[in-house]
């Protein structure tokens, strides 16, 4: 296998190319409009720039990682890619239609992999003629920083795909970790009621977020508050995770709280909107 596609340009398609790019994988970035792939292609470009300034990789590895990647926007271009990983919109009527044009497109044999962090893998794969050949492959944010890769078998995918993902993702000098298809994985399973529970204990007064998130750094070793981790990975997406959790587990204690569909209502998404549980400028 040499040859990726990379479906959306977003956050993570563009961490997710330059990973594989820097892997010697050639690599196709696809996107629905120009817009998304230049600005793409200018993060890559800014990040690896950065790795250069730090001693982390030569330039020429960071000539050769650029000079890997094209970009397009069209799905033809998945037709002769050996591997597939869908990193587009977290919409499930997105994802299924990509998800049949992929089949209809890339060569039989090729394993279509998604980056989504709570679509069911299972419902994706059986949008195809090959659910075993489909898999989860799901990232953290940032992705040539993180080195995590949860390995999501659904339902019907194959030992032989699962042990080729793995292989991939070792390759790109990650991580990968086996779980299976449920709501949220275990990443986000384990870590979103936490974050929601932090932000039920602002909305009782239990504590300031200032205070949480000290508890919780001081106290739990983690690098990062709970509150200052939401308001990283955004208010509204961590409200959909929890609703995801909420229908599919269909447990209460996966209720979103209040407060955070509050926040999610009046705009209040966080860093990338100015305003969560701090305040940010730019
Ligand atoms: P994003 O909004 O930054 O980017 C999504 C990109 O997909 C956009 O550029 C959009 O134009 C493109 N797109 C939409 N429809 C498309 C189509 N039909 N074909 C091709 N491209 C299309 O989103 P993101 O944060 O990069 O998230 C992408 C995926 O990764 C989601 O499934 C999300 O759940 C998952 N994920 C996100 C994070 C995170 O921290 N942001 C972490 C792990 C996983």
């Amino acid at each position: 296998m040499s040859r990726v596609a990379v479906v959306g340009a977003g956050t993570m398609g563009n961490g997710i190319a330059h990973v594989f790019a820097q892997a010697g994988w050639d690599t196709v970035l696809i996107d629905v409009a120009a817009d998304p792939l230049a600005r793409a292609l200018k993060t890559i470009q800014k990040n690896l720039e950065r790795l250069v300034k730090k001693g982390a990789v030569t330039a020429q590895v960071s000539a050769d990682t650029l000079g890997r990647i094209e970009t397009s926007t069209s799905f033809d271009a998945v037709k002769n890619a050996d591997f597939v990983v869908e990193a587009a919109t977290e919409n499930p009527e997105i994802k299924f239609q990509i998800f049949e044009d992929l089949d209809r497109l890339a060569p039989p044999v090729t394993i279509l992999a998604s980056n989504t962090s709570s679509i069911s893998i299972t419902q994706i794969a059986a949008q195809t003629k090959r659910p075993a050949e489909v898999i989860g492959m799901h990232f953290m944010n940032p992705v040539p920083v993180m080195p995590l890769v949860e390995v999501v078998r659904g339902l019907q995918t194959s030992d032989e795909t699962t042990s080729k993902v793995v292989e991939v993702a070792k390759q790109l000098g990650k991580t990968p970790v086996e779980v299976n298809d449920a709501p949220g994985f275990v990443s986000n399973r384990v870590l979103m009621p936490m974050i929601n529970e932090a932000i039920f204990c602002v909305q009782e007064g239990v504590g300031t977020p200032e205070a949480i998130d000290q508890v919780m750094k001081l106290g739990m070793n983690h690098p990062l508050g709970p509150l200052a981790l939401a308001d990283l990975i955004g208010l509204d997406v961590c409200l959909a995770i929890m609703e995801v959790l909420q229908n599919g587990l269909g447990d209460d204690k996966y209720r979103p709280a209040p407060l955070l569909k509050k926040m999610v209502a009046a705009g209040r998404l966080g860093r990338k909107s100015g305003q969560g549980f701090y305040a940010y400028r730019d």
